[in-house]
């Protein structure tokens, strides 16, 4: 934290569990104020407790991501309990992996609603804040499979267009003091990974081993690893970085 800026206030999606509970808790040990924001608001609030008790400031707020109502409402609420949110991550999101040929129109909506929609709502909400402090950190979960994905048409699209979602924000905004960035990971442990294993028919430990095999440094991603990266974008000094898509994946891509 940068002592001449004071705290700054931050709000991360999908943050209940996984990959997002892990940058709330990264963000929070870096000196930020922090809304852990999901779907369910007393999953939120557990996360918020485990930041309290480790010594952080966070706020659980329930809140769907592609509703402009509950996402008006939610900024609002952390404007005024927490300060003005200038750090966003927009790290929600879900899958509904199904070939093209089978796969329904309610899939591919549910897919494009919760990433675009949704990063797309709860970005316009918070850059009135950040733009009036003249600082903001855009944080945008793409995803390794934005390169194609085998059963994936509809979240590698959806994680195709938050990279471009990316960089338009970050032409728009930087002269007001604002980045956008986004992080594209590769096979991360959570809830997510182990429901495609569970569908797939495949034990957890098998799917892990396979993706550490393909991985050159021989392991799978931790939420740990992403939120390392989600705190160096998010940080004072990563202001003339912007626009840019950090694969986080264990392995190089392009
Ligand atoms: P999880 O499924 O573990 O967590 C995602 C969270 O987002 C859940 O708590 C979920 O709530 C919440 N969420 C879903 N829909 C909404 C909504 N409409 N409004 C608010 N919150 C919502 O996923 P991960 O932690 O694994 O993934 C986090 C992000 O990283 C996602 O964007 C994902 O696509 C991306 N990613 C993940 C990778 C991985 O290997 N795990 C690889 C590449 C990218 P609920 O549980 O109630 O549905």
């Amino acid at each position: 934290m940068n002592p001449e800026q004071g705290r700054r206030v931050a709000i991360v999606t999908g943050g209940a569990r996984g990959i997002g509970a892990g940058i709330a808790t990264r963000l929070a040990a870096d000196g930020m104020a922090v809304a852990v924001l999901d779907l369910d608001e007393d999953a939120c609030r557990a996360v918020a407790e485990r930041i309290s008790v480790d010594g952080g400031e966070a706020l659980g707020v329930g809140a769907d991501v592609t509703d402009p109502a509950q996402v008006d409402a939610a900024v609002e609420r952390v404007a005024e309990e927490l300060g003005a949110p200038t750090v966003l991550v927009n790290n929600a999101g879900i899958i509904r992996d199904n070939l093209l040929f089978k796969m329904d129109v309610s899939e591919w909506d549910a897919v494009m609603n919760v990433h675009l929609r949704g990063a797309f709502l709860m970005t316009k909400a918070c850059q009135a804040y950040m733009t009036r402090e003249k600082f903001g950190r855009i944080v945008n979960l793409s995803s390794t499979s934005a390169q194609g994905n085998r059963g994936q048409v509809n979240y590698s699209a959806a994680k195709a267009g938050m990279q471009g979602f990316t960089k338009t924000l970050a032409i728009e905004l930087g002269k007001f003091g604002v980045t956008a960035n986004a992080i594209a990971p590769g096979f991360i442990e959570t809830e997510m990974t182990a429901e495609t294993a569970e569908r797939i028919g495949v034990e957890f430990e098998q799917l892990k081993k396979a993706a550490a095999g393909k991985a050159a440094v021989a392991r799978t991603g931790k939420p740990e690893d992403i939120a390392h990266t989600a705190s160096f974008l998010a940080s004072e000094g990563a202001g003339f970085v912007t626009g840019q898509v950090i694969y986080v994946a264990g392995s190089p891509c392009d």
